[in-house]
């Protein structure tokens, strides 16, 4: 195995780390051990990591839904009426011969919250060169552009990256930059730079389709161009891998409806959570939500005329 700069830097911090505490030195920062939770399905292990949090406006998620339905929900959940800080929570399956991770987080240059994937591996003990596939949800910064190092080496060397043909075409595109509006510049400039140095490794599949044995990609476009949600199976039982089609605990489940302005075609996007929603309670299906409070694992049930989510 080839010995990355960032394993050189890694092991060179080790080691004075090492030297300061035999020294009885205490060294200034420590490596903070991310939080993790595991769950069995079937044969398969299933960890929860966390690549930190996000801090968005209130104003940016919830811009384009009336005000006093905004802040009836404010008050009576007691929220800030500033920020959010959705949590990023990565899904790890392994099943003894494979190592798959859904989405890889933000990486170091999205936001100083995020990016913190490293920890939740060195606190699980798993190397990223063990990971065997990625599967991308959709290729927003918070879910792709962990992708490259510090140093724009692949973070994880050896594995084989999979993502909805619908979704790599959309943004590999180079006029999608210009089309995109000026908000989202920066995620499409991003999103082309990081697929590109994956370009000769990335499998594009077709929507609706057994991408792995056991993993189906369910159509959630609206997100984004090619969202994909993922049903994992293992023996008799099921885990659906949602992505950004419910972000938050409480609205995208109260109001599934509502117009949110991290969704590119909210139209769509609005179709898309109905569906799942629907799917997720009439099938009985556990979840997991990429931006639901840690570690975003539970049920969904219906509550009059919406729905709920019940963690665990
Ligand atoms: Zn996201």
């Amino acid at each position: 195995m080839a010995l990355t700069r960032r394993k050189f830097v890694k092991g060179a911090g080790t080691t004075a780390l090492a030297g300061s505490l035999a020294g009885g030195i205490m060294p200034q920062t420590l490596v903070q051990a991310w939080s993790q939770s595991s769950l069995e399905l079937g044969n398969a292990k299933v960890d929860v990591l966390s690549d930190g949090n996000l801090v968005l406006p209130v104003e940016f998620l919830l811009g384009d839904v009336p005000a006093d339905e905004v802040k009836e929900l404010i008050t009576r959940h007691s929220l800030s009426a500033d920020v959010m800080e959705p949590a990023c929570n990565l899904t790890l399956v392994r099943d003894g011969e494979r190592t798959i991770l859904f989405d890889v987080g933000s990486g170091s240059n999205f936001m100083p919250t995020a990016g913190k994937i490293s920890g939740s591996l060195e606190a699980i003990g798993l190397d990223a060169e063990e990971v065997t596939h990625v599967l991308f949800t959709h290729a927003h910064p918070d879910h792709l552009w962990g992708l490259l190092d510090e140093f724009d080496d692949p973070m994880f060397a050896n594995a084989e990256y999979m993502i909805s043909k619908k979704e790599w075409d959309y943004w590999i595109d180079p006029e999608t930059v210009n089309t995109i509006g000026e908000a989202r510049q920066t995620f499409a400039a991003g999103a082309k730079r990081n697929l590109e140095s994956v370009e000769d490794q990335i499998i594009r599949f077709e929507m609706e389709t057994e991408v792995l044995p056991g993993i189906r990609a369910i159509d959630t476009s609206g997100h984004t161009p090619g969202h994909v949600s993922y049903e994992v199976r293992s023996g008799s039982q099921s885990i659906v891998v949602v992505g950004d089609v419910l972000t938050n605990a409480i609205y995208s489940f109260e109001n599934p409806d509502w117009r949110i302005g991290s969704d590119q075609d909210q139209e769509m996007a609005v179709d898309a959570r109905s569906k799942l929603l629907d799917q997720l309670v009439s099938d009985k299906m556990q979840m997991i939500g990429f931006h639901i409070p840690y570690p975003g694992i539970g049920r969904v049930e219906r509550a009059g005329s919406a729905y709920r989510f019940v963690a665990g």
